[in-house]
């Protein structure tokens, strides 16, 4: 780790200006390890001063990395993406220790982190313009792509290090600068990973961290005009606050927000795979995943059998601390998240609903929730309509296609749906019906670095990943020259 940029990594500092340093007011805020409730370490904490210290660092970076020739642009990326890859391990451990998931996991989460950037770079030397036929003899015409300025990145605390690769590594291709606020509970991952970005001897300005109260940070954002963009990954009902008070400044938005992903098996489903998805999908991190199954709908003939084998899937994972061999299931980010699964299993018990298996909070210390599958909850229960971030599966059965596709779109959110079937044309069929983002056929963990990632209804609007995560930090300017 590199100590002496951030102090330790228990120390976190913010990153302005291509300099580690405290808040200009020396505020400080705890970080707390979720699988103990003890506090490891403090964060720096951002006040509006700081956070407008850091947009006018990325405005005065912004001429001079927009006008660096686009292999320069990808071999600091490139830079980036090593740093990431060598550090692997170090990074994975800040991250458990401040959320809680399970190291392995928080493994492969720095590996995505690190490809984003590679990704990314090799992005930033394919951002083409148009030349584009005239009407008359004495004109050329032209459309340039350029970077749409300084952009601001929020981040959630469920996936630390790859929401800020997401956003910050196609701005940076693009050519914007950027400041970004990480989640309050993860703020020393974020630190772990700008510390590969001061490393890879990226300019001072082109890339700026804030941490602190959301608030006032938000605020900066939203109201200095330099700030181009706002990059947020969260709840929908931040996002719709964002964008709302976004349109005073006519400013560009991408939000990526909730889900309430309904996760489809058919009769004709290879049913372990079916059940080792649903495991994968649901109880990864802890159930604390945008696009984790929420719902589960199974076809009537095989709904025992598939309950069966799922219950006994649950009842051996593993749960406890992120750190120790073997676990499957670590702790959930906080003491009100225990909460809400509680709550949300209490309400489905009292509209009649069976717990399958789990269903209870775990002894402390730290915050754990039993893996918990139930059934026969109404779909008016709050675990049917509300974005569930814990490890809690409900489950119906349905009797054809047609009810299937139904339900599934019964929602106000369109993130990431999921179907199991061997029938190519149902997949099809189902695929083509489902009002969702993102849809894993037969497969669970559909998010990869070269693919569009977002949502539709509210779910949010843009998307990351692939070619388009970078023409998100794009601008098409339009040139007519006459000759
Ligand atoms: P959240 O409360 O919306 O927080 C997300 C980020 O927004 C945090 O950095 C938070 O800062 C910040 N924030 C909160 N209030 C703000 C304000 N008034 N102005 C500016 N920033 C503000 O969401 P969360 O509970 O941390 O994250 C879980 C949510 O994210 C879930 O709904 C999940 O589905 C969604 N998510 C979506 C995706 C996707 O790609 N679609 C991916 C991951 C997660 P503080 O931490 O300091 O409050």
């Amino acid at each position: 780790m590199q100590s002496t940029a951030v102090g330790g990594w228990r120390e976190g500092k913010l990153y302005i200006g291509g300099i580690w340093r405290e808040a200009e007011a020396g505020a400080v805020a705890p970080v707390t390890d979720p699988g103990s409730g003890e506090t490891i370490g403090r964060m720096a904490a951002a006040a509006a001063t700081d956070a407008a210290a850091a947009v006018a660092a990325a405005a005065a970076a912004f001429p001079g990395w927009a006008a660096t020739p686009a292999p320069e642009r990808a071999a600091a990326l490139r830079r980036v993406a090593r740093l990431l890859a060598e550090r692997r391990e170090e990074i994975a451990a800040v991250m458990t220790a401040e959320q809680g998931k399970p190291l392995a996991e928080a493994r492969g989460e720095v590996e995505m982190t690190a490809e984003y950037f590679l990704w990314n770079a090799e992005e930033a030397r394919r951002i083409y313009g148009d030349t584009i036929p005239a009407s008359s003899a004495g004109k050329r015409l032209l459309a340039l792509r350029q970077p749409v300025g300084v952009t601001a990145a929020i981040t959630p605390w469920n996936f630390p290090a790859s929401m800020l690769g997401r956003k910050l590594a196609p701005a940076l291709a693009a050519g914007c600068t950027a400041v970004c606020k990480p989640a309050a509970a993860t703020p020393l991952t974020a630190c772990a990973v700008f510390a590969c970005i001061h490393d890879a001897g990226l300019p001072p300005g082109v890339a700026n961290l804030v941490a602190g109260p959301a608030g006032p940070i938000g605020d900066v954002f939203l109201t200095d005009p330099r700030v181009r963009k706002i990059s947020f990954t969260g709840s929908t009902a931040v996002g719709k606050m964002l964008m709302r008070r976004a349109a005073d400044g006519m400013k560009r938005v991408s939000l990526e927000l909730g889900g309430h992903a309904p996760f489809l098996i058919f009769a004709d489903a290879d049913l372990d795979a079916a059940v080792r998805g649903v495991v994968a999908s649901r109880f990864r991190n802890a159930g604390q995943t945008c696009i984790s199954a929420n719902r589960l709908y199974v076809e009537a003939q095989v709904a025992e059998a598939l309950q069966e084998r799922l219950v006994a899937a649950v009842r051996a994972l593993r749960v406890g601390r992120g750190d120790a061999p073997g676990v499957d299931v670590g702790p959930l980010i906080d003491a009100s998240a225990v909460d809400g699964a509680e709550a949300q299993v209490a309400d489905a018990v009292a509209r009649g609903g069976r717990v399958l298996c789990g269903g209870h909070r775990m002894a402390g210390p730290g915050s754990f929730f039993e893996p918990t599958v139930i059934a026969g909850t109404p779909t008016d229960a709050l675990v049917a309509r509300q974005e569930t971030f814990g490890p809690v599966i409900p489950l119906w059965t349905f009797g054809d296609e047609a009810e299937a596709v139904r339900r599934a779109n019964d929602t106000a959110y369109g993130l990431a749906a999921y179907v199991y079937t061997r029938d190519l044309a149902r997949a099809i069929r189902v695929t083509e019906a489902l009002e969702y983002g993102i849809v894993g056929v037969n497969d669970p963990v559909p998010t990869v670095v070269q693919a569009p990632f977002g949502g539709v209804k509210e779910s949010g609007m843009g998307r990351e990943g692939g070619y388009e995560g970078v023409r998100g930090f794009l601008e098409t300017k339009f040139v007519s020259i006459g000759i």
